[in-house]
């Protein structure tokens, strides 16, 4: 296990210096903490250390060389980050998909036989990637969005993706509904729990025992899928362009 190299400083570094890896860290003040914290956020692949309102910068420096190896142990422990470019092969729906680049393709992309294939120049393919992936799961979420709603005689009214960072889905009382783009790297049966949930909203707004039986009229095993979420519900961030 490689250990931890922390920037030496006067003050707290910006980053964390592991391996060859600069790692952001955040600091926060927080009133209320008792004691000093250092957590690490997969979303946004950072670490933040949290001080208590009269706690020295120079202890937080000290904490974060006394938590080395758990730095360590939590980075090797995180799945590799994987780029959104040609050749590389993602999870789309479940199915084990290959970015492929065909500059001269007819269509922006397609999507069949476990490939993705994307037209137009290399410049900003990542983003275009990113984009055909949005399109792909909106697409899904919105059949699967309206199917389910007309189940429970409920409509819906506006489906918005978002790079969320502590929900994967929402639902306002004004019949919106939201979710990640990053369910695309889900399964199919977990981005159809995920919608699940949210039209069962559209029910109940609550967490009651009947807004469980609506999700379980509509996802009979959601149990299953929604474990999934909370281990592998990480891993769907490893994704970048
Ligand atoms: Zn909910």
């Amino acid at each position: 296990m490689s250990s931890a190299n922390l920037l030496k400083s006067c003050c707290i570094p910006d980053f964390l210096e592991i391996g060859t890896n600069r790692i952001p860290l955040v600091i926060r003040r927080n009133r209320r903490a008792k004691r000093i914290y250092l957590r690490y956020n997969p979303a946004d692949h950072a670490f933040s250390l949290t001080l208590p309102q009269r706690t020295r910068v120079s202890d937080g420096v000290d904490f974060i060389h006394t938590k080395s190896d758990w730095i360590s142990e939590t980075l090797l422990q995180m799945p590799q980050k994987k780029n959104l470019k040609p050749g590389v092969v993602i999870p789309v729906l479940g199915e084990k998909t290959r970015i492929r680049h065909f500059p001269d393709m007819r269509s922006v992309f397609t999507l069949k036989d476990s490939e993705l294939c994307l037209s137009g120049s290399r410049e900003h393919l990542p983003r275009r990637i990113e984009d055909a992936l949005k399109k792909i799961v909106r697409n899904e979420i919105a059949e699967l969005a309206h199917f389910k709603a007309a189940q429970i005689g409920r409509k819906v009214n506006r489906i918005t993706l978002r790079d969320t960072r502590s929900r994967w889905g929402s639902c306002s009382s004004e019949r919106n509904i939201m979710f990640s783009w990053r369910l695309v790297f889900a399964p199919y049966e977990v981005l159809d729990y995920v919608v699940s949930h949210e039209i069962a909203h559209l029910r109940h707004m609550d967490h009651s025992q009947r807004f469980w039986e609506t999700v379980e009229a509509l996802c009979p095993e959601y149990h299953e899928w929604k474990d999934w979420l909370r281990i592998h519900g990480k891993e769907l961030y490893r994704f970048s362009g």
